[in-house]
C-alpha cells in the first residue's frame, strides 16, 4: 500500500536510551528498527523525532528530592511520572539508533527541550498549550493523516496520535512497529484512549501489501 502524499510517517523516538541497555530502556525496543526501515519505503513524508532533554530536566527523578523513579508529582501543568535521566541532548542514548534509517526523513524533531516541561507528544508539550510546530508544519504541506510508529506505544506515540486527532489530523499507529513501557496498566490505557479518539490500529502487513 503506497501511502498517498496526505499521509505522514510519524517515527517516534527510536533513540539508543529507549533501546536494549538504554537508561529507560522499552523491552525490546531495538526491534521495531527493521520493520520501521521497511515500510518507510511507502511513505513520501517521513518525520523523526527525538527527545531531547537538557540535564536537569524535570522530568528526571534525579531533580526531584525524595522522590524515586516512576513516583509522580504534581508539576504546574499536573502529573508528571519521574523519569531515570534520559536523552539529555547530545549524549549517546540521545542519539538515533545506529540501525535506524533517516535517509528520506525531511524532519528531525526534538521534543522536551524545555527544562520544566515535559513533551511526550511531538506536537504539544506536557502543559497542553504550547506547540513544537509539528501541527503547522504537517498542515502547510497537506497532509490530513499521520501513522505513528516507534516508543513507546503508551507514552510518546500515544500521546502523538492523540494530539493529532485534536488538530484535526486522521491518526492510526502501526501497532508491530511500537514497544511499549507498560508501567501500571498504561499501555490498556493508551488504547483505550486512542480508541475513544478515532485513532486506527494498522497492521504493517497492510503497508508493505503491494
Ligand atoms: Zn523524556
Amino acid at each position: 500500500m503506497r501511502a498517498p502524499s496526505t499521509t505522514a510517517l510519524l517515527v517516534v523516538d527510536v533513540q539508543n536510551d529507549f533501546c536494549s541497555g538504554g537508561a529507560l530502556s522499552v523491552p525490546h525496543g531495538e526491534r521495531v528498527v527493521p520493520l520501521i526501515n521497511a515500510i518507510q519505503a511507502q511513505y513520501d513524508i517521513i518525520v523523526v523525532t527525538q527527545d531531547w532533554h537538557p540535564a536537569d530536566h524535570a522530568s528526571f527523578a534525579s531533580q526531584h528530592p525524595g522522590r524515586t523513579i516512576f513516583d509522580t508529582v504534581d508539576m504546574p501543568y499536573g502529573p508528571q511520572v519521574l523519569w531515570p535521566d534520559h536523552c539529555v541532548m547530545g549524549s549517546h542514548g540521545a542519539a538515533l539508533h545506529e540501525d535506524l534509517d533517516v535517509t528520506r526523513a525531511q524532519l528531525v524533531l526534538r521534543k522536551g527541550s524545555h527544562r520544566g516541561v515535559d513533551s511526550y507528544s511531538a506536537l504539544l508539550e506536557a502543559d497542553r498549550a504550547t506547540r513544537t510546530g509539528l501541527d503547522g508544519w504537517l498542515t502547510s504541506r497537506g497532509v490530513t493523516e499521520v501513522h505513528v510508529c516507534g516508543l513507546a506505544t503508551d507514552f510518546c506515540v500515544a500521546w502523538t496520535a492523540l494530539d493529532a486527532r485534536r488538530f484535526g489530523i486522521a491518526a492510526a499507529v502501526i501497532e508491530e512497529a511500537c514497544r511499549a513501557i507498560d508501567l501500571e496498566g498504561s499501555l490498556a490505557r493508551a488504547w483505550s484512549e486512542m480508541t475513544a479518539a478515532g485513532v486506527r490500529r494498522l497492521a504493517s502487513a497492510d503497508i508493505l501489501a503491494a
